[in-house]
């Protein structure tokens, strides 16, 4: 069995409805290690790139709203890389299907998913699908050095004149 890495997301729905830890407790029966821990302000970039597989839905301006926290009153996701042998599965199969009304209820989405009357499924979590798009999100949404492991081949590079913040 492939060990792999998979990225999880609390979607803003599952932050407002305070399930983070009920999430976290639901993912430690894969036994699997978190390697990567962070909330992150989303822009309009980062998740038109993370959902530009469905830029051509009817509802892919709703759920770029959707990620960005405009349906929720706040502009923040929780995101976390899991590691671990067929972590992609095991995730993918507490988390549940990706319409709630499909989910088995016992799965995270069955039990906390909701349709919204647009017809968008907030389903409280993002859990990648392959190892493919394990390693294009967790690239997206972290750096190397936010990483425990050493997880994707890193090479070095000097920033010269970056604008950043430090504490004042
Ligand atoms: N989505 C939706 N309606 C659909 C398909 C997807 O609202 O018919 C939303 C839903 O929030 C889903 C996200 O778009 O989680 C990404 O879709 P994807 O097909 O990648 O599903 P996932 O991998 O999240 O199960
Ligand atoms: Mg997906």
């Amino acid at each position: 069995m492939a060990i792999e890495q998979t990225l999880i997301i609390v979607k803003p729905d599952g932050l407002v409805k305070s399930l983070t830890g009920n999430i976290l407790s639901r993912l430690s029966e894969a036994k699997l290690i978190i390697v990567g821990a962070k909330a992150v302000r989303v822009s309009r970039e980062l998740a038109s790139t993370h959902y530009e597989h469905l830029i051509d839905k009817p509802f892919f301006q709703e759920l770029i709203d959707y990620i960005m926290g405009k349906l929720h009153g706040g502009n923040r996701v929780v995101a976390f890389v899991y590691q671990g042998e067929n972590a992609i599965q095991r995730i993918r199969d507490i988390v549940g299907h990706t319409d709630p009304e499909k989910a088995n209820p016992v799965s995270i989405r069955g039990a906390y998913g909701r349709i919204t009357t647009s017809g968008v499924f907030e389903n409280v979590v993002h859990a990648s699908s392959s190892p493919e798009d394990a390693e294009k999100e967790i690239k997206l949404w972290f750096q190397p050095s936010e990483l425990v492991e050493d997880i994707y081949p890193v090479k070095e590079t000097v920033v010269k004149e970056m604008k950043t913040l430090v504490w004042a």
